[in-house]
């Protein structure tokens, strides 16, 4: 159940981006570089060379919305509401 919304994030992240040292689209490694109120910053680095490749703003709003696409939700069904 646990392993079904981490790849849920996963998806949320960018694999990969054109490095400019090494010439190439290259797999990069995200990195959080600032923690805002409102949003986060992530760096991606090359896992070529290391270097910085790009940089990611996310939102809270957006960072909400993948949470509710994630099904992670308590499996509570209130015994209540299925009386009705
Ligand atoms: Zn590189």
């Amino acid at each position: 159940m646990e392993n079904m919304s981490q790849q849920q994030f996963d998806t949320f992240t960018a694999s990969s981006l054109y490095c400019q040292k090494c010439q190439a689209t290259m797999p990069v490694r995200e990195r959080l570089l600032l923690v805002l109120p409102d949003k986060e910053i992530f760096d991606y680095l090359c896992t070529g060379c290391a270097s910085s490749v790009g940089q990611r703003e996310v939102t809270a709003g957006e960072r909400i919305m993948a949470q509710a696409r994630a099904p992670k939700r308590p499996r509570r069904i209130p015994l209540k509401a299925r009386m009705n």
